[in-house]
């Protein structure tokens, strides 16, 4: 019988899962997954995780517990820096460790180190340990990354021409397009920044986006847009030191620089040390560019269906009358 590695439908999930499933599958490796959050779900974390851990971490390790049964090996690797300049959120770094001491009677952790900054092939030699787990020759093993790599690559191209990760991933597994039947009448564009594991998971993010899209609002997210304009578009002396604060915030540099939106809403967690100051710093940079409203949003764990809806409605109802006033006001 096929060895089951865990992948958590959480964190990371949104951003790599396509790329290690297919690793896995190609190995001969069947891979299981936590699924959606539910409630469930996330009372288990919080009751699990750390008191002041943020409410992804809480939610990954409702998702980790999930997969106990399941599940011969977990996949949690520890993420160090993917792109040679930013690492990932001290959290991440401490994930493996964290699930390892934090949860008893958990399958064995698969929690090899990927590190860009430790040369040219040092994420190829993060998979080949990987491969070398399941007592597979190297040449197997590097076919199977070969794909993988392709298949992020064609992940990444979906998102870039403006699906969101669920709806590409649907796509690359031959799914049906799950994009949420869009009402969008092009009036309005939103930008909803955030990290992936917030604004893509449907319950922690209250729908935020579906219920955008529902107003008949065209939501961009950070999958949309081009990492090199992003990454152009920092007005800082240096980066953010966290990969996704700094993805996020400068996205809202660029948006907020390049137009092509009516407003932007940054989903930010309760307790996320980063989200601090990228809240801050967005908010502070919102104030030079008046046409372009800006309204944060908070999430924890006890977030309400009601409240994020109320502030939605009254946000868009705002960008709207904006809008008219100055479509109105302009000679024809
Ligand atoms: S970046 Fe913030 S929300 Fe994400 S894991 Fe780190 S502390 Fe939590």
């Amino acid at each position: 019988m096929a060895a089951r590695v865990g992948i958590p439908s959480s964190l990371f999930y949104y951003v790599h899962f396509p790329m290690w499933q297919t690793f896995f599958s190609e190995l001969g490796v069947e891979v299981v997954t936590s699924g959606q959050t539910t409630k469930g779900l996330l009372d288990q974390g919080v009751r699990e995780a750390l008191a002041d851990a943020c409410v992804p971490i809480k939610l990954f390790f409702g998702h980790v517990i999930s997969l106990k049964d399941s599940a011969d090996y977990l996949f949690i690797p520890r993420i160090v820096c993917l792109n040679r300049k930013t690492i990932y959120c001290p959290k991440f770094l401490g994930l493996p460790d964290m699930i390892r001491h934090g949860l008893t009677g958990m399958p064995p952790i698969i929690d090899v180190q990927m590190d860009s900054r430790q040369g040219f092939a040092s994420l190829w030699k993060s998979y080949l340990k990987i491969g070398r787990i399941f007592g597979l020759g190297k040449g197997r093993i590097f076919m199977a990354y070969l794909k993988a790599y392709m298949v992020a690559r064609r992940f990444q191209s979906l998102m870039r021409s403006g699906l969101h990760p669920p709806e590409a991933m649907a796509v690359l597994s031959g799914k049906e397009n799950i994009a949420d039947p869009v009402d969008y009448n092009g009036d309005l564009t939103f930008a909803v920044l955030g990290y992936p594991y917030e604004v893509h998971d449907q319950f922690i993010s209250v729908g935020l986006v579906k219920k955008l899209k529902k107003m008949g609002i065209r939501v961009i997210t950070i999958e949309n847009l081009s990492p090199r304009k992003i990454s152009r578009a920092n007005i800082l002396d240096k980066n953010m030191f966290w990969t996704f604060s700094d993805l996020a915030l400068n996205a809202a540099y660029y948006l907020f620089k390049e137009g092509g939106v009516d407003g932007i809403i940054h989903l930010t967690a309760f307790g996320c040390g980063p989200d601090s100051m990228v809240d801050k710093f967005m908010e502070i940079s919102s104030r030079d560019y008046p046409e372009i409203p800006f309204m944060s949003v908070t999430i924890d764990e006890h977030t309400g269906d009601a409240g994020i809806s109320t502030r939605l409605e009254a946000f868009v109802d705002m960008v709207k009358r904006r809008k008219e006033v100055k479509n109105n006001s302009c000679p024809r």
